[in-house]
């Protein structure tokens, strides 16, 4: 399987502070890669700079077959990257459509946006339900599944999905984890970031474990070692 984006040897962090150190990984095309690690590991930190959001200090990053590393934000997501961010990012005094139509903006999906929407609402029939409801009236869970929505009516060919599962109930979570399957399932590329380790395998194809600006772990889901694995994930001296 080909690899969609390869990130290597990549180094970014904020003003005197480095959180990235040479870190490398990639995800194939069709397949979930799921980014595990504790807080602070600079999972998030990653992501934005993938989106150029950050700047890159040094590395490469291949996407697609050709070199994005400090692209400006707008041409990662007119090459097809959406990133559906933490916290969700919904825009609260818009309704649940309108929301949804900002995702279809995107030049390169513009001309089938109303078709998108339908498919949108075909996954998420709550937001249907709620389409002329304000954002700021739904439940956390809906608020994620509409940030999801509105990636997907980019028609995205890699979606970064960074710790969907933050804040929902267990209940909730299952439903987020649910669509995240099938999404892989219909061979969309997506990198999920998560905290939530046994949900996260659940769904994955390749898992990462970061730490400290690292990857400390890479192998296929099926292959994991959930001791091994908590090991790293809480171990001290990395
Ligand atoms: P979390 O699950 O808590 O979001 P993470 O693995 O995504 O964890 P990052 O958010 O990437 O971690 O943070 C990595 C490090 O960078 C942390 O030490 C954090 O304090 C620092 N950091 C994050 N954002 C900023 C910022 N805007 N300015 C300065 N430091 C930051």
């Amino acid at each position: 399987m080909a690899k969609l984006i390869e990130v290597e040897a990549l180094r970014a962090g904020y003003g005197a502070i480095n959180v990235l150190w040479d870190i490398s990984l990639s995800a194939e095309e069709g397949k979930l890669t799921c980014i595990l690690g504790p807080n602070g590991g600079g999972k998030t930190t990653l992501m934005r700079a993938i989106m150029g959001l950050i700047p890159v200090r040094s590395g490469k990053i291949r996407f697609n077959g050709h070199e994005v590393a400090n692209l400006p934000t707008w041409d990662m997501v007119a090459d097809g990257v959406t990133m559906i961010p933490e916290g969700r990012m919904i825009f609260r005094d818009m309704t649940v459509e309108d929301n949804l139509l900002i995702g279809g903006f995107v030049r390169r999906a513009r001309p089938r946006a109303r078709k998108n929407l339908e498919i949108a609402y075909d996954m998420f029939p709550r937001l249907k339900e709620r389409r002329h409801q304000l954002a700021s009236s739904l439940s956390g869970g809906e608020m994620q599944m509409l940030a999801m929505g509105r990636g997907l009516m980019e028609e995205p060919k890699l979606i970064l999905v960074d710790e969907p599962s933050l804040g929902l109930a267990p209940v909730v979570v299952d439903e987020v984890m649910t669509i995240l399957d099938r999404l892989r399932q219909q061979g969309r590329t997506i990198i999920l970031v998560e905290q939530n380790t046994n949900k996260a395998l659940e769904v994955a194809d390749h898992v990462y474990l970061v730490r400290g600006g690292k990857v400390v772990l890479s192998e296929p889901a099926a292959n994991v070692d959930l001791d091994r694995l908590h090991d790293l994930y809480f171990a001290r001296d990395i």
